[in-house]
Order: structure tokens, then sequence, then C-alpha cells
């Protein structure tokens, strides 16, 4: 109750403190022990200062653990940006876009003129021409990827159907989304954008480049 007391009267402060303005009065036997039990105990200081429970982290996913892949095969692809870049006197927005590979951590980086599904498809296909054979691609719920997807599997499928193949299994990606505001599971690129966002935004500041 002395202990209470004073850890009360003193606005829940901590085991020292409480130890010392008791100590004016009482001398406790093992009074560190003591107070350090009580203030334990204190339901307010463990709402204030507790501390929090650690969050489960689920398994990776299995393409982080595609082992003895060729560099790109699983990858996570994100755009980053706007940079503003100078078109005679107009200003425009560029963006960047990053496509890493979820094994090795390889960086790909591409640029994208605007946010249409048309700059994606370009800028995957630039990708592809130079990273080759791709499996997955996992992103963000992004109105121009998911638009892509659709034209991409579109066209594939009419290939198909008019029996160009062979050749073309192979090619077929299968992009994979996260859920809608699920940012945390894009964690292993969106990581690498901050690396590679650096350097430009300390190099160039606030100076306008063109094209
Ligand atoms: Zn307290």
């Amino acid at each position: 109750m002395v202990i209470h007391y004073y850890h009360e009267h003193s606005n829940h402060i901590g085991v020292m403190h409480v130890l010392s303005l008791m100590r004016d009065k009482f001398w406790a036997i093992k009074g560190n022990a003591a107070v350090r039990r009580v203030l334990s105990r204190c339901i307010r200081c463990r709402r204030a200062h507790g501390k929090v429970i650690e969050q489960l982290m689920a398994d990776l996913p299995p393409d982080r653990m595609e082992l003895g892949k060729p560099p790109f095969y699983c990858n996570g692809v994100n755009l980053f940006g706007p940079f503003f870049v100078k078109r005679g006197r107009a200003q425009i927005k560029h963006w960047g876009v990053i496509f890493t590979c979820l094994n090795m951590r390889a960086i790909h980086l591409e640029e994208a003129s605007n946010l249409k599904s048309d700059s994606f498809i370009s800028v995957f296909r630039r990708f592809l021409a130079r990273c080759g054979q791709v499996k997955t691609v996992r992103c963000d719920c992004g109105t121009n990827i998911v638009e892509s997807r659709k034209v991409l599997d579109s066209s594939y499928e009419f290939l198909v159907e008019n029996k160009v193949p062979n050749e073309l299994p192979r090619c077929w990606v299968e992009f994979i989304f996260n859920p809608p505001g699920a940012s945390h599971f894009a964690g292993a690129w969106e990581q690498l954008i901050g690396t590679v966002r650096r350097v430009p935004d300390i190099v160039i500041g606030t100076q306008q480049l063109d094209y």
C-alpha cells in the first residue's frame, strides 16, 4: 500500500524515483524488488509502457525460395516517382519502374512515360528482352498493371487459338497481385525503391532534367 501510494501520487513514476520518495519515511527490506513487483502489476503503467507483442511472420511465399533458377525468374514489380522532366517549356511526369528478382534481389530499372497500360506493356517487353525467361511477377493492384495483364492474357489466348504456339507456353508469365491496401506484402521491393531513390534525390535535388 505504501508503494502504491507513492507511485500513484507521483503520477506513475518509475522504480528508482518511487524508491527514493519512499525512503524519506520508510526503509523497505528488499525495497528495489518490492517496488519493481508492485509497479509491474500497475495497470496504467502497463498500458502506457508495456511491451507490444510482436507480430508472427507468415512463411515466405514460395517464389522467394526458388533456388537454382536464373535471375529474374520470380519478380516483384512496382512503379515509383513521379520524376519531373522538362519538355520544351512544359514540365511532364515520368515514372521509374523497378523489377526485383525475389531470390537474389537483383534489380532492373525501366522508365515509364505515363501510367497507362500501353506504357507498362512496353516497359515489360523491354524487361523480358533483357532479362529472359520469367515465371511469376508479383505486384500491387495498380490499374495500369491490372489492365496490362488483361491485354497480355487476351493476346496470348488469341495466339494459342490461332495455333501460333509451340514456343509460346514458355512465354507465359503469371501475374500475382497483392491484396489491395496490403503494401506490407511488397516489402521486398519497396525497400529497394527507397535505396534506388536515395541517389537521384541527393544528386539531382531540385534540378530540372530533360528526358
Ligand atoms: Zn503505475
